[in-house]
This record gives structure tokens, sequence and C-alpha cells, in this order.
């Protein structure tokens, strides 16, 4: 790794002042660091913003359920207004990787990283979420762009993030035995609107997948993935597991999911 000056903000508006340059925001560090340390990445200053007041914390409404963006995965799964307005997400946050990770890493360094195969985006695409910056508001629809890439602009901070609160939802996933990242990880939604499936770790960018929704809207039932086809088509294929593969699991964890809903 190669040498970066440690700055720590205490508010929002000075981490953006900070964010200059060739500096980079630190949250827990579990994605940030490692690659640092692997060097496929170089900051000149490393901006903590773990200390900063009212990026952390969980609040409920009726319609929705707010996160700040230094929420720990820990936080999130002990949450109690987490677990009483959407349960399944508490499921996805005590999924995450092992106890330490849970316990460093946070939402927001989760969505801003969007690893391809990381939990959080597919809660963001089948909750209807809206990423709160310090400049705009961001629908997760427009949000999760690539591998590995966002609609967040340099210096950019996410300060919350505010999901839909469902009628019903469940997040089924295919865990790599090491790593618990999702070999293929399906998240099924059932709001007031319409039906929001979202699928992580089977393609290079988390995805909603038309062919599940269209069938849960007509029949939000384990059943009506039986006439499904998910194409192989675009599917990453890789030691963990073959394109086809992931396409068959992706209607396993659907179906899975529906039937916990
Ligand atoms: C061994 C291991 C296992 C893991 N298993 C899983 C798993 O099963 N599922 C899963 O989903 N994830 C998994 N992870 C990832 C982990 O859960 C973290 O969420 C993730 O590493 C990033 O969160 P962080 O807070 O550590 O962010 P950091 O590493 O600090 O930052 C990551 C990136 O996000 C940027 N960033 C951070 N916060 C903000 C913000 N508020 N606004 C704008 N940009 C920001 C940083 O500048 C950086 O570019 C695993 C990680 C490890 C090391």
């Amino acid at each position: 790794m190669k040498s970066f000056t440690f700055k720590s903000a205490s508010n929002s508006k000075e981490a953006v002042k900070l964010a200059s340059g060739r500096a980079t925001f630190l949250a827990g560090g579990m994605s940030l660091l490692p690659a640092m340390k692997l060097r496929l990445a170089a900051y000149s200053d490393l901006i903590n913003i773990k200390k900063i007041k009212g990026l952390s914390g969980i609040k409920v409404s009726s319609k929705s359920l707010k996160i700040g963006a230094t929420t720990t995965h820990a936080e999130v799964a002990a949450s109690r207004e987490v677990g009483k307005s959407i349960p399944s997400l508490s499921t996805l946050a005590e999924g995450i990787g092992d106890p330490q990770v849970r316990n460093r890493g946070t939402i927001g360094g989760s969505i801003a990283n969007n690893d391809p195969a990381a939990d959080y985006p597919s809660a963001c695409l089948a909750l209807n979420a809206i990423i709160h910056t310090n400049k705009r508001k961001i629908p997760a629809d427009k949000f999760f762009k690539g591998m590995f890439d966002t609609d967040l602009k340099k210096g950019e901070l996410i300060e919350s993030i505010e999901f839909e609160v469902p009628e019903k939802s469940a997040y089924s996933k295919y865990p790599n035995p090491a790593s618990r990242y999702a070999v293929v990880g399906v998240y099924v939604a059932k709001l007031k609107q319409e039906v929001r499936v979202a699928v992580t770790g089977a393609a290079n960018c988390v995805f909603r997948s038309k062919e599940l929704e269209s069938a849960f809207s007509s029949n939000f039932s384990p059943s009506a993935v039986d006439n499904v086809n998910i194409s192989s088509k675009g599917l990453n294929s890789d030691i963990h597991a073959s394109a086809e593969y992931r396409a068959h699991i992706i209607k396993i964890m659907s179906r899975k999911a529906v039937s916990s809903c």
C-alpha cells in the first residue's frame, strides 16, 4: 500500500471539501483498504467519515425506512425498527461476510462500491430506494451503472438510503462459502404499486429481472417461476459457477424468496 494522509471530517460539508483531487472517503475500509493494499487503487488522502454525526442511524415512518450511510451491517441486523418494518433487510445484513466485516462495513460503503456480488444493491433496487447524497436524491434504478460503477460524481457523499416499506419481501442468497458474497442473490418485494425482483452476483452489475417481475405480478407464489425462462446470456461464468448454473440458481432463489414472504 502506498502512503496516504489520513484526515477525519466532523461534518458532511468538511468531508466533501477535503475529498478533492486524489482523495477519497473512508467508511468501514472493508473494500477500500484491501484494494489499496493490492495496489488496485491509490489515493493521496483518505477522509474518514465515520465520525460525522447524523450520517449514522435508522429512522422509520409508515412509508419508508431511512438508514444513514455509515450505519454498519451489524447495526442494521440488530435493529428492532428494521426487523419490524422490513425484516428481509435484517436477514440480508446478518448474512453479510463475517462478524468482523459486519461490525466495520457500512451500507453507504457497500452501495458506493457496487461490487457485482454485494447484497445491498439488490435491496436498493427491489425496495425502490432513494439514495440521498449531499447534492441530490438518486433513484436506485439510476444509481447502479455497471461493475464497481455508480451515478455518484467525484466527491459526492452518500448521506442516507431511503427504502420503501413493502407489503411483503424476502432475500434469498446462494453464498460463496468462503466470503459469503452472493454467487446469486435474489431480492423479491411486493410494493404497493408493483412487484420488483432484483438479482445480484449473477452478472457484472445488479439488475432487475423483468421475467420474474412479470410472473410474480400475476401470481405472487412460488409456482409462478415454473414457466419462467431465465436466459444465461450475459451472466457470469467463473470458478464458482457457470452462466447456465447461475441462471438455474436465479429461479431457485426467487422461488425460495417468495416462499418465505
Ligand atoms: C472478507 C469480506 C467478506 C465480505 N462479504 C460480503 C458479503 O457477503 N456481502 C456483501 O454485500 N459485502 C461483503 N463484503 C463487503 C463489506 O460488506 C463492505 O460493505 C464493503 O466492503 C464496503 O463498505 P465499507 O463501509 O467498508 O466501505 P469502504 O471500504 O470504506 O469504502 C468503499 C468505497 O465506497 C466509498 N464510500 C464509502 N462510504 C461512502 C459514502 N458515504 N459516500 C460516498 N462514497 C463512499 C469509498 O470512498 C470507497 O470507494 C465483504 C468484505 C470482506 C472484506
